[in-house]
């Protein structure tokens, strides 16, 4: 990324029509979708080389939206459908073809074939990245209107970034935190009058849980071989058993890529699956051998679990410890309400891959779920500014030129993946601003 680092920029104040903070992939996906309309942007991204994950999953392309009586604050001011309208341009930006999505049999589980790709940088042709990190957002009295960014860089330069239009895209935790470390003008921060910024952090748990034998293996891969098997709970059972979402997937547990290798040699008829034979034993010990097929060291199952939100669950500002620009870092506090989920999804996947005839998982009894450190929800939409801190067009409640794109916006999240949406989102977001900047002439 060619950034201008700011010391060697003289400018004190830096002017544009619209300023994204944060270059992961959706700062650039509003950036470069902004750009692609005329609109002048400037990028702050205080990364130059980010720690972006090397591979990129998407389960499912179904988001949780709805209203659900047993998840207290479940509910999107948006529908699905506002979603997956984005969602074919998403997938593209990430490089990825659509989930198949394999009909779905049980009343309790259903099918899901994730994709995987390499992550997929996305380029910023025309546009202005500068090399800052983001320390305070200036309003006016009021707290309605944001006039200027306050930029800190090497040897403690300062600079402001003038723009009609800021969109923070700083993930879950950076994001809630420049809003309330932003409090010269407002104590409580931007965004903030009732109380909501940082609040509803959630982040799944994901556990390896269980692991497949051989023949179940190869039975669940070939059934489902346009993507990585897994089945998630119902909407029904998740309403009935007042559950959370789960979704649980089958991965090989070492030699990435060599199960598909194996089974493209499977289905392409070069061996059978009656080749295929157990050596060794035990957790690690397990290994395919076929003539011609490589080793592998057994399939595991993953499991990954929504964490409800809650109004307690949060980021704060560390009283006694601030970061080299002395802003206050962030601490988190998150909530844990998974367990009796997973233990459920078990046994369901159990039944299924009875009703499958397909061999027993063998279920780790004492199962552990950390957290993946995807958090989402610290900027929660909302309908009503006293539930969250963005409006359904990712706005900030009370702010009228300050937007918010990213996880941080979901106010659940369901059991899927959260950049595809976020994504969609980010494409939507741009499409809002393009039309606000056209319609009153902001440019
Ligand atoms: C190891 C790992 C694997 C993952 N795998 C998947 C996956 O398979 N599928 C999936 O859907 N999701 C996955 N995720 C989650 C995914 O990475 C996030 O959903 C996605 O990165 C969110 O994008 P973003 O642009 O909103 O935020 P980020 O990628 O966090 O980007 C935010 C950017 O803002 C910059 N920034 C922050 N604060 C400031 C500041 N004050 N000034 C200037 N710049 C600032 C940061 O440097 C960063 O570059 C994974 C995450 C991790 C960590």
């Amino acid at each position: 990324m060619r950034a201008e680092q700011l010391h060697t920029i003289t400018d004190d104040v830096l002017r544009t029509q619209v300023c994204v903070v944060g270059a992961g992939v959706v700062g650039r996906v509003v950036a470069r979708e902004l750009a692609t309309r005329g609109v002048t942007v400037l990028v702050v991204e205080h990364n130059q080389t980010p720690s972006a994950p090397t591979e990129f999953a998407v389960t499912s392309t179904d988001f949780d939206v709805t209203t659900r009586p047993w998840v207290s604050r479940a509910g999107w001011p948006i529908p699905a459908q506002t979603i997956a309208a984005y969602s074919a341009r998403a997938l593209s930006y990430l490089g990825l073809a659509p989930p198949p999505t394999p009909e779905s049999v049980g009343a309790a589980l259903c099918p899901i074939a994730g994709q995987v790709t390499a992550a997929n940088p996305v380029d910023l042709p025309d546009v202005r990245i500068v090399d800052a990190t983001a320390i305070h957002l200036d309003t006016d009295a009021t707290g309605a209107h944001v006039y200027a960014l306050e930029l800190s860089g090497l040897g403690g330069r300062r600079c402001l970034v003038e723009a009609k239009v800021f969109v923070l895209a700083m993930g879950a935790i950076e994001t809630p935190r420049l809003l309330l470390a932003s409090r010269r003008t407002l104590p409580s921060g931007v965004g903030n009058r009732y109380d909501q910024v940082g609040r509803y952090l959630q982040d799944r748990r994901h556990g390896v849980v269980a692991r497949l034998s051989p023949a179940a293996a190869a039975a669940a891969f070939t059934e489902f071989r346009n993507g990585t098997p897994g089945f998630a709970l119902s909407a029904t059972v998740q309403r009935d058993e007042r559950l959370l979402g789960c979704a649980m997937w089958f991965r090989e547990a070492a030699k990435r890529g060599s199960m598909k290798v194996a089974l493209d040699r499977l289905l392409r008829g070069k061996a059978s699956a009656s080749d295929v034979s157990i050596i060794g034993g035990g957790a690690t010990g397990w290994a395919w051998r076929t003539a011609g097929l490589p080793r592998l060291g057994g399939v595991d199952v993953h499991a990954v679990v929504e964490q409800a939100p809650d109004f307690d669950s949060r980021v704060r500002l560390s009283d006694n410890e601030t970061d080299a620009f002395h802003v206050p870092v962030a601490e988190i506090d998150p909530d844990d309400r998974q367990l009796a989920t997973l233990r459920r999804a078990l046994d369901l996947l159990t039944d299924e891959f009875a009703r499958r005839d397909w061999p027993a998982p063998n279920i780790d009894p004492t199962p552990t779920l950390t957290a993946v450190n995807e958090p989402t929800g610290t900027t929660r939409m909302s309908t009503n500014p006293r539930d969250g801190v963005v409006d359904g067009q990712c706005r900030v409640h009370g702010v009228d030129n300050l937007y918010i794109a990213g996880p941080s916006v979901f106010p659940t999240t369901g059991h899927a993946d959260p950049t595809l949406a976020a994504v969609a989102l980010a494409i939507r977001l741009a499409d809002t601003i393009a039309a606000r900047m056209a319609a009153t002439r902001l440019g």
